[in-house]
């Protein structure tokens, strides 16, 4: 597909946040972070085709920026660890006594 086609392809989308971005990417204009994580997400949920919202995806690295998240920094998709730690006590010498309490959680 040329950049012509994926811009006009896009141009048919809905008006939400995004779209320029992602215009001005096919465009060979140089964006923002902040722009291109839009442009991104704008591609991603179909120009939001099924309505605008959060996509429910916290696994995408791009989830707690992108416009419609509910979670709005990284730390709060680790609230579940924060509170695990503070409410234990326990401290990074004890890395095998949390992974006893939360399996599956990784990263301490
Ligand atoms: S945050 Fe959601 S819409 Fe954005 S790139 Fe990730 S999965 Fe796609």
């Amino acid at each position: 597909m040329t950049a012509s086609e994926l811009i006009a392809q896009a141009g048919k989308g809905k008006a939400l946040p995004g779209k320029n971005e992602l215009i001005r990417h096919y465009q060979g204009k140089r964006l923002t972070p902040s722009q291109a994580i839009k442009a991104y997400c704008y591609d991603c949920s179909g120009y939001y085709d099924g309505g605008a919202g959060d996509c429910g995806v916290p696994t995408c690295p791009l989830y707690p920026y992108a416009p419609y998240s509910n979670v709005k920094a990284p730390k709060e998709l680790l609230a579940d660890k924060s509170k695990a730690k503070s409410r234990t006590g326990v401290k990074k010498r004890n890395i095998d006594r949390l992974n006893a309490l939360l399996p599956g959680v990784e990263g301490y």
